[in-house]
């Protein structure tokens, strides 16, 4: 029998596998699910990013290997929306890497940075990703707690000394991915200390960046005095231009992590299709129309959803950014037999909390990915279990 290696062990099933599988087994059964479970934009990639890469892929230029590192052309591009949209400064040559989706930068940085006995800082409830380039690392987790009576904020003076004194590298998240909490310039300039005095990398994943609702927009990470200096921001292009599917990230700041990220890439691949990289940096440089109509949708459905949860006495403080809804459990439940009655009651997908860790316990995250018309439909058919007093 063929006997794995030591570091695969500690990667599980992927979560969103997992989820995506008991949806899938109800729609095999013929049912009518609304599917708000994964994190999966529902709209189109807009016309214009979509003839772009028509139009690259027919010049032969794309058709040999790319550049170590990806095309200069889609470095400047993002260097660019960042000074236009952040007012950030980015040398385009040594502060950026492109990736294949943020998703492969968040395990690649745990690899570039941690030893076997090192400690990430991770945020709970999180993303899981971070949690496997940690364990493919084989270093070890410390779980950051956020809670709802801080805005789902990490409290840096709860952490152990003990920790703190092998911590190398930490994730945070806003506006996040599940509570659908945003961050203020406090919070960035508070973790730029934090990361100075106990000598940690910061990895900001930024991968909602274009999300705030209620007039808010989100602040970037590298917008604070100093960050360059301890860490990175990962950018994606998933959610903001609808691109899931294209795999386009980005990782930015700090030269020194940029440059082992490269390195890195450089012996794992030989960048992404040159095709793929002309139709990003049109996503970056055209009208950004596009990102603005993308929000202004999510906001809609986010009002929509909450009114219709308020309708049926499923009270929770509304989202401030990200495609996310984090919503209490009712008493008598837990977050997965709650997300398993949904499914098989009402033949709605939500994502069980403790998925995102064990201080996700009490709650279900729901993404705005239908229409407003299937999000009001799904409240409707959960207001039928009648777990709510309304
Ligand atoms: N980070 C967060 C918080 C996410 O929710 C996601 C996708 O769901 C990603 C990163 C990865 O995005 P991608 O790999 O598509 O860029």
């Amino acid at each position: 029998a063929i006997q794995p290696a030591e570091r695969m062990k500690g990667l599980p099933t992927q979560f969103f596998a997992t989820l995506v599988g008991k949806a899938n087994a109800q729609i095999a059964a013929g049912h009518d699910v609304i599917n708000l479970g994964q994190g999966n934009p529902d709209r189109p990639t807009p016309p214009h990013i979509v003839t772009s890469i028509q139009e690259a892929s027919a010049n032969p230029l794309y058709h040999k290997y790319p550049p170590f590192s990806g095309f200069p052309f889609l470095k400047q591009a993002i260097a660019q929306r960042y000074k236009e949209d952040h007012n950030v400064d980015l040398d385009p040559d040594t502060e950026v890497a492109i990736l294949f989706g943020g998703k492969t930068g968040l395990i690649e940085i745990a690899q570039c940075l941690l030893n076997p006995g090192d400690v990430c800082l991770v945020p709970d409830p999180g993303y899981p990703d971070y949690w496997s380039g940690v364990a493919l690392a084989g270093a070890e987790m410390a779980f950051m707690p956020l809670r709802e009576e801080n805005n789902f904020l990490p409290d840096y003076s709860q952490l152990k000394q003990s920790d703190l004194d092998r911590a190398k590298l930490m994730f945070i998240n806003y506006p996040n991915n599940p509570t659908g909490a945003t961050a203020p310039a406090s919070f960035y300039e508070d973790t730029v200390t934090f990361a100075e005095k106990n000598g940690v990398v910061v990895a900001s994943d930024f991968a909602y960046g274009a999300i705030g609702f209620d007039g808010q927009k989100p602040i970037s990470f590298l917008q604070t005095p100093g960050a360059k200096e301890v860490g990175i921001e990962f950018y994606t292009l998933s959610k903001t231009y609808n691109m899931a599917g294209w795999r386009v990230g980005f990782a930015l700041g700090n030269k020194e992590v940029i440059r082992l990220i490269n390195l890195m890439q450089d012996h794992y691949y030989c960048s992404l299709f040159g095709g793929i990289q002309a139709a990003a940096a049109t996503a970056l440089t055209a009208s950004q129309d596009c990102v603005t109509e993308l929000r202004d949708v999510y906001e809609s459905r986010r009002n929509a959803l909450y009114t219709a949860l308020a309708s049926i006495g499923w009270n929770a403080k509304p989202s401030q950014g990200s495609f996310f809804s984090w919503l209490p459990v009712p008493k008598g439940h837990s977050s997965q037999s709650l997300a398993d009655l949904l499914l098989e009651e009402a033949k709605v997908v939500v994502a069980p909390g403790v998925g995102f860790g064990t201080h996700g316990e009490g709650y279900v995250r729901l993404g705005l990915l239908s229409s407003e018309a299937r999000l009001e439909e799904a409240v409707q058919r959960i207001g039928k279990l009648n777990l709510f007093n309304s």
